[in-house]
């Protein structure tokens, strides 16, 4: 397979683990040099690191909360600096601390806004920022979910920051097009990772989540990658302000 992505340069948030450890792999097996991007978890991001430059590729770990402005700006800074440019942004990094609507305290709501939308907007706001001004025709890809199309029991804080994304990428679709600078959203379905490890580890809802699935199957973090990396190369050169589901059909079947 030709690298589709030579010569680029990646910024991943929340890398360490999951989804988004997935796709700086699978950007770095494009031929990505990938910043991957923790909040504080230095060992599985180094891990990252390390299996990337094993195959050869070349990485970087950048520690940054990306809900606070001052971290968000010196991380894009030392990635600029260590490899010269930012052409690819993935917003990944999410947070979903599953609670009954009647629980959700301030607290819990606050945070899973300030990660959830207002880092992918800080994010995006200081790379397009860069991509502006040296001219740079970028991709920025958020990481949404099936969830900002439907109201969740025990997510009733997470979908609406999710539906928030949505509309904040097409809204960058439109403002940053005329610079060339695409922006899209990836939607998972459910996907095994920490975030619902807990979850899916009781049979009963393992099995009722499979079953709403037409293809028979939960998602695994590399089936969002690979609409990441499509999303990054130049086959995906026309799309901006579009919603990419990956959901093994599960949401067409609860329209
Ligand atoms: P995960 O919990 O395994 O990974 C989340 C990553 O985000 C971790 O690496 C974590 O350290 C990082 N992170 C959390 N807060 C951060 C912060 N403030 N700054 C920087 N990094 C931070 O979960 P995942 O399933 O891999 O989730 C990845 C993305 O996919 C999230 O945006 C999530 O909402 C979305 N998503 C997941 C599913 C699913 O079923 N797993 C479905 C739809 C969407």
């Amino acid at each position: 397979m030709p690298y589709r992505l030579e010569g680029k340069v990646a910024l991943v948030t929340g890398a360490s683990r999951g989804i988004g450890r997935a796709i700086a792999l699978r950007l770095a097996q494009e031929g990505a040099s990938v910043a991957v991007n923790h909040p504080g978890e230095a060992k599985e991001a180094l891990e990252v690191v390390r299996l990337i430059r094993s195959r050869g590729g070349k990485a970087i770990s950048m520690r940054a909360d990306i809900a606070h402005k001052r971290q968000v700006e010196r991380m894009v800074a030392r990635v600029i600096e260590r490899f010269g440019r930012i052409d690819i942004l993935v917003n990944n990094a999410g947070i979903c601390p599953f609670a009954e609507f009647l629980d959700i305290t301030e607290e819990t709501w606050d945070r899973t806004h300030d990660v959830n939308l207002r880092g992918v907007f800080l994010c995006s706001q200081a790379v397009a920022r860069h991509m502006v001004e040296r001219g740079i025709h970028g991709r920025i890809i958020s990481i949404s979910s099936v969830a900002s199309y439907v109201g969740g029991i025990i997510q009733a804080h997470y979908c609406p920051a999710k539906a928030g994304v949505n509309l904040l990428m097409k809204s960058m679709a439109t403002a940053l097009g005329p610079h060339g600078i695409t922006c899209n959203s990836v939607l998972p379905g459910t996907v095994l990772t920490d975030m619902n490890r807990a979850f899916l580890s009781d049979p009963d809802h393992r099995r009722q989540t499979i079953e709403h699935i037409p293809l028979g199957r939960l998602g695994e973090p590399d089936d969002v990658a690979g609409a990441v990396a499509f999303l990054a190369s130049d086959d995906a050169r026309y799309m901006s302000g579009a919603e990419l589901v990956v959901d093994g059909g599960a949401f067409a079947s609860f329209q």
